[in-house]
C-alpha cells in the first residue's frame, strides 16, 4: 500500500469542500453520478466502433446503494474505469488541471457560491463523507485498484481484485451533529429527489433498490414490503424530444411544475440550436409578473445544463435585464460541467448562448405582437414597464432593439398604439411625435397644454408611467420624429399669420407681463402669451431637457439632489381673465393676479402649490 500526499491546491479545495455551507452539500450526488455517466459515455461511445468491448446501450447503468447500518452510500457504475496513475492523477490533482486557477489566492472569499453554482466533481464528496473509498478497474485492464483517502491528510492507493470494469465508490457519510444531519442522505425518498431534482436527464439508467408498500395479496388491510431494482431517473429530457411528439399541454405542465407557477404560461418557445453554438432550450413568458418581480429580490435567470446535468439553478448571464421575465432552461454540450476550466461568466459559448436566446426572445415578441395583439397587450401589461426601462438604461443603448415592442395609450382611443402606428397615421404636415404626462390617460386629457394639439388633430402619447417619458428623452425620436411633449414651451403649431398677431399682443402687452414676471421671481423663467390655449386661461410649460413631470418623478426619488424644470407660464389673450388684466394698472393687483394664475396652473399639473394659506386669501380677496 502507497500513502501520498495531496497536492497543495488540491488540499486547499478539499478544505473549502468540507467547510461548504450545508445546504449546498446535496450536489455531491449529482457530482458523482455525473462522472459515472461521462466514464459510461466513454466506453459507450468506444463499443459504437469497437466490437471488442461487447456492451449495448441498455448494459450500462449507475446504481446506487444506501446501507442504513454502516452509513454508506455506493456509487458503481460499468464505465470505462480507471488505472492506477489515472486514479492517482485524476483524483489526486486536482487541481493541476487549474480547478482554482480562475480565483486568486486572495480571491477565495465566497466559495461557498461557486461549490453551490457549479460543484467541483469529485471531491465534492468529502463535504458529505468522512471517509471515500474508490474502487476501480479501467476497461481492457487485468487489475483493479482501491484508492481511499480521509480529506487533507492523502490518500492511500492499493491493488485489489474486481470482477469487471467501471467505477466503485463508497462514501462513509460523516456524524449527525446538532446543526447538520447526514443520516438524511441515506433515506430512499431523499436520494430519489436528488436524482430527480439534478440528475434526471442522464441518459443512462440510475438505479436503486427501492422499498414499495403493498397491500398483501386477499387482504385489505395487511401491507407486505417489496423491494424491487427501481430506475430513478426519466433518462429523455423534455426539451431534446422532437417537438413533434409534444403537446401544448406537455410544456405546460413541465412549466408549472419545474417553475412552481400556479397559471400556465402565457407563451413558450422551444429551441434547438445548431451553428456557431449547439444548444436546446425551452424558453418561458408567464402570465403574470411575479409578486417580487419589480423589486430588488427578484432574480432574473435560465436554468443552465451541460449535457442534461444541471450545472446551475439561475444563470442570470443567459438574460439581459430587459427580458428577465422569461424563465426557463438551456443545455448545451459545448458548456463544461465543471468550471474548473474556465469561469461561466467568461465563457464565450455562453455569450452566444445568450445572444442567440436575446434574438429569440425578441422575434418571439414580435411575432406575438402581430399575431395575437390582445395576448401581446396582456404582456405588455405584465411586463411593458420592464422594456421601457430597458431603453431607458445603459444609455439607452438598447432603444433600437427594444423600441418597436413598445406599446402606449394614446388619445386614439382605449387600444394602446405602437411608435410605428403612431407615425403611420399623422398627418403630413405634423413633424413631431406628441406625448403628455400624467397620473391617468383622464388628467392627460383635461391638460391645458395638450388643447391646441388635440384640436390641430394630432395624436398625443399618454404617459402613464413614470419611466414613459424617461424612456422617449433616451430615445429623442423614431423614424426621424423627435417625441416632444406638449407642455414644451416652444410647440410650434400656429401658422405665420397666427404667430405674428400673436407677437403683436406681446409687443402690445409688454409691460404687464413684465409686472406678472416680476412678481412671479424666481418661480418662472418667463411669463408669455401663447395660441395653444382654448378654455383655459394659462398654463405652465417647460423650457429645456427637463418637464414638470420628470422634476416629479426625479424629486421623488430618495436623493439628497433635487431639481427644477425651468418654468414658463403660458397665459390665453383670448380668455376674459386676460381682457381684465390688460385693463389694470395697480401693479400690486397685477402681481396678485400672476401668482393666482401661476397656482391654479400648478393645480392642473397635479404640483402642491407652494403656500396654500396666501392662495386661498388671494382668493378671498379678490372675490
Ligand atoms: P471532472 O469530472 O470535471 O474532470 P472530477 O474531479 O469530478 O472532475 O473528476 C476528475 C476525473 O476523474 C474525471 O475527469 C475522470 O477522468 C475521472 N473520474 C471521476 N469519476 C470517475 C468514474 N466514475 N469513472 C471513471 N473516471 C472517473
Amino acid at each position: 500500500m502507497e500513502t501520498k500526499a495531496f497536492q497543495a491546491e488540491s488540499k486547499k479545495l478539499l478544505d473549502m469542500m468540507i467547510h461548504s455551507i450545508y445546504t449546498h452539500k446535496e450536489i455531491f450526488l449529482r457530482e458523482l453520478i455525473s462522472n459515472a455517466s461521462d466514464a459510461i459515455d466513454k466506453l459507450y461511445f468506444r463499443s459504437l466502433t469497437d466490437d471488442s468491448v461487447g456492451m449495448n446501450k441498455d448494459d450500462f447503468s449507475i446504481r446506487i446503494d444506501a446501507d442504513k447500518d454502516a452509513r454508506t452510500i455506493t456509487i458503481t457504475d460499468n464505465g470505462i474505469g480507471m488505472t492506477k496513475e489515472e486514479l492517482e492523477h485524476n483524483l489526486g490533482t486536482i487541481a493541476a488541471s487549474g480547478s482554482l486557477g480562475f480565483k486568486k489566492e486572495n480571491e477565495l472569499g465566497d466559495d461557498s457560491q461557486i461549490i453551490g453554482q457549479f460543484g467541483v466533481g469529485f471531491y465534492s464528496a468529502f463535504m458529505v463523507a468522512k471517509r471515500v473509498t474508490v474502487y476501480s478497474k479501467a476497461f481492457g485492464a487485468e487489475q483493479g485498484y482501491k484508492w481511499q483517502s480521509e480529506g487533507v491528510e492523502g490518500y492511500t492507493i492499493e491493488e485489489t481484485e474486481m470482477d469487471s470494469h467501471g467505477t466503485k465508490i463508497v462514501l462513509e457519510l460523516m456524524d449527525d451533529s446538532d446543526e447538520e444531519g447526514y443520516s438524511e442522505f441515506l433515506e430512499q425518498y431523499r436520494i430519489q429527489g436528488l436524482v430527480k431534482r439534478y440528475s434526471d436527464y442522464i441518459r443512462f439508467p440510475i438505479q436503486m433498490e427501492v422499498t414499495h408498500r403493498k397491500l398483501k395479496d386477499g387482504t385489505e388491510n395487511e401491507y407486505e414490503e417489496e423491494v424491487t431494482l427501481d430506475t430513478l431517473n426519466s433518462m429523455v429530457p423534455l426539451w431534446r424530444k422532437n417537438k413533434t411528439e409534444l403537446t401544448e399541454d406537455d410544456y405546460n405542465n413541465f412549466y408549472q411544475e419545474k417553475f412552481v407557477d400556479y397559471m400556465p404560461p402565457m407563451a413558450y418557445k422551444h429551441v434547438h440550436n445548431e451553428g456557431a453554438v449547439t444548444y436546446d432550450a425551452l424558453l418561458y413568458i408567464p402570465s403574470k409578473a411575479p409578486y417580487d418581480y419589480y423589486t430588488r429580490e427578484y432574480e432574473k435567470g435560465l436554468q443552465l445544463y451541460s449535457n442534461g446535468v444541471m450545472i446551475m439553478e439561475k444563470c442570470g448571464d443567459l438574460l439581459p435585464d430587459y427580458y428577465s421575465f422569461v424563465r426557463g432552461l438551456v443545455d448545451s454540450e459545448d458548456l463544461s460541467l465543471n468550471i474548473s476550466r474556465e469561469m461561466l461568466q467568461h465563457d464565450r459559448q455562453l455569450k452566444l448562448i445568450a445572444k442567440s436566446i436575446e434574438k429569440t426572445v425578441k422575434s418571439e415578441l414580435a411575432r406575438m405582437m402581430k399575431s395575437d395583439r390582445d395576448k401581446y397587450e396582456k404582456f405588455f401589461d405584465a411586463f411593458g414597464t420592464q422594456l421601457k426601462y430597458g431603453v431607458y438604461s445603459d444609455y439607452g443603448m438598447h432603444k433600437e432593439e427594444l423600441q418597436d415592442l413598445l406599446l402606449f395609450k394614446s388619445s386614439r382611443g382605449d387600444k394602446p398604439v405602437t411608435l410605428q402606428e403612431y407615425v403611420d397615421a399623422m398627418p403630413e404636415e405634423q413633424k413631431e411625435i406628441y406625448y403628455a404626462s400624467g397620473q391617468s390617460p383622464e388628467a392627460i386629457a383635461a391638460l391645458p397644454q395638450a388643447e391646441a394639439v388635440l384640436a390641430k388633430g394630432y395624436e398625443i402619447l399618454y404617459f402613464t408611467a413614470p419611466v414613459d417619458e424617461f424612456a422617449a428623452k433616451q430615445m429623442i425620436s423614431y423614424k426621424e420624429k423627435v417625441f416632444k411633449s406638449v407642455t414644451e414651451n416652444d410647440l410650434d403649431l400656429s401658422t405665420e399669420e397666427e404667430k405674428k398677431a400673436l407677437e403683436e399682443k406681446q409687443e402690445t402687452n409688454k409691460s404687464l407681463l413684465e409686472d406678472m414676471q416680476k412678481a412671479l421671481d424666481g418661480k418662472v423663467e418667463k411669463v408669455m402669451l401663447s395660441n395653444r390655449l382654448k378654455k383655459h386661461p394659462a398654463c405652465l410649460t417647460s423650457q429645456g431637457d427637463l418637464t414638470l413631470e420628470m422634476e416629479k418623478v426625479l424629486n421623488a426619488m430618495p436623493t439628497d439632489k433635487k431639481v427644477q424644470a425651468k418654468l414658463v407660464l403660458e397665459i390665453n389673450p383670448e380668455h376674459p381673465v386676460f381682457t381684465r388684466l390688460s385693463e389694470m394698472t395697480d401693479t400690486e393687483r397685477i402681481g396678485k393676479y400672476a401668482k393666482l394664475l401661476y397656482n391654479q396652473a400648478l393645480l392642473l399639473e397635479g404640483m402642491p402649490i407652494e403656500n396654500p394659506a396666501e392662495f386661498s386669501e388671494l382668493i378671498c380677496e379678490l372675490m
